[in-house]
C-alpha cells in the first residue's frame, strides 16, 4: 500500500513537469504584435532612419548586391523591418541565392504586402512593410521548395534579431 501510494506521488511529480515549448520569434514576437499602420512625414523618416535605409524604405531604392553582412547570416532569429520592427521573415526561410541579396522562400504570413512595379520597365512584384509601407524588395517565381518563391530583400531594409537562446548564449 504504502510502495503503490509512493509510486503514485512520483508519476504526479513527472506529470506536473514544466513542459517548455520552444518558440519561435515569430510566435514569441509576432503574435499580439500592432498592425496599427505607422506614418510618419518624410523629413521624420528622414530623421529615424540611416541615409541608405531611409533610400531604400521610403524611396524604392535598391543597395548594391553582396554589400549587406545579411546576406551572409545564417544564424537563427528573426528578420524584422528597419522602420518599424515588424517581423517579417524567420531564419528558417532564409536560403544563399548568390544574388547577393537575403534571400527567403516565404516572408511572415500577413506581415508584407506586394505590388506591381515597373521601375525597370519589365513588371515586378515589389513588396513592402504591411506597417509602415517600408518598401524591402521583390519577389520572384525561381526560388527553392517549398514555395517556389524568391523574396529578394535589401539588407539595410531588415535588422536581424537572434533568437533569446542565442543572445543569451552569445558572449560579446
Ligand atoms: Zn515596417
Amino acid at each position: 500500500m504504502k510502495r503503490r501510494l509512493c509510486l503514485k506521488y512520483i508519476g504526479a511529480v513527472v506529470a506536473s513537469a514544466p513542459l517548455l515549448p520552444r518558440l519561435s520569434w515569430a510566435e514569441h514576437v509576432g503574435k499580439g504584435e500592432s498592425m496599427e499602420t505607422i506614418t510618419h512625414s518624410d523629413a521624420e523618416w528622414r530623421a529615424l532612419l540611416s541615409p541608405k535605409a531611409y533610400d531604400v524604405l521610403r524611396h524604392a531604392g535598391t543597395e548594391p548586391a553582396f554589400s549587406s553582412p545579411l546576406n551572409k547570416e545564417y544564424g537563427e532569429g528573426i528578420y524584422v523591418c528597419a522602420g518599424c520592427a515588424l517581423p517579417l521573415f524567420e531564419s528558417s526561410a532564409k536560403f544563399d541565392s548568390g544574388t547577393g541579396w537575403p534571400s527567403f522562400f516565404q516572408p511572415i504570413d500577413g506581415h508584407v504586402d506586394t505590388q506591381l512595379d515597373f521601375k525597370i520597365i519589365i513588371p515586378r512584384h515589389e513588396y513592402h512593410c504591411v506597417r509602415c509601407g517600408g518598401h524591402q524588395g521583390h519577389v520572384f517565381k525561381d526560388g527553392p521548395k517549398p514555395t517556389g518563391q524568391r523574396w529578394c530583400n535589401n539588407g539595410v531594409a531588415l535588422s536581424f534579431k537572434p533568437t533569446l537562446e542565442n543572445a543569451a548564449t552569445t558572449k560579446p
